[in-house]
């Protein structure tokens, strides 16, 4: 249930995408760029028509399409595409945005690139796979004040045992 004041944040927050299919501007990761690479064919075949929209075209999911919206418990948030470690639980926070949040990725575990398909926005991708994750925006809770807003589907979770 969210407090009244994280609904107030809610209502300033700014969404992922302006668009349901909003595509990111960023070109194309190009050989060499990231450690662990495939080829679109070997992508394609490894990842859901979704996942790959999303994490090798950076399209942006629907909001509140995720189940990883409601995963609350303790544990790790992995890259869908390669597994490289990317947020701890306890950084993930409710934004109301309808996508999973978090104020802050492991250490080395995202890049973050200038992105001006829409205004200003930063995004954000896997520093492993250079697939796309989302964007990070100044309006997130303490300590940091950022909001990394993440698609579910470019993401997987995994339990604390
Ligand atoms: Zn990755």
């Amino acid at each position: 249930m969210a407090t009244a004041a994280l609904g107030a944040a809610a209502v300033g927050a700014v969404a992922c995408g302006t668009s349901a299919y909003d595509q990111t501007a960023r070109a194309a990761p190009q050989a060499g760029d990231f450690p662990f690479e495939l080829t679109d064919a070997q992508w394609r075949e490894r990842l859901t028509a979704e996942q790959f929209n999303v994490l090798r075209n950076a399209g942006t999911e629907r909001p509140f399409s995720s189940s990883l919206n409601d995963e609350h418990r303790g544990g790790t948030f992995s890259c869908a595409g390669c597994d490289r470690k990317l947020f701890d639980a306890a950084t993930k926070f409710d934004s109301g945005t309808g996508w999973p949040s978090f104020y802050q990725p492991l250490a080395g575990a995202v890049g973050e690139e200038v992105d001006n398909s829409y205004g200003t926005r930063t995004e954000v991708h896997c520093a492993n796979c250079g697939g796309h994750l989302g964007h990070v925006f100044d309006d997130g809770p303490p300590p940091t004040g950022l909001r990394y807003c993440m698609n579910g589907v470019a993401l997987k979770f995994e339990a604390a045992q």
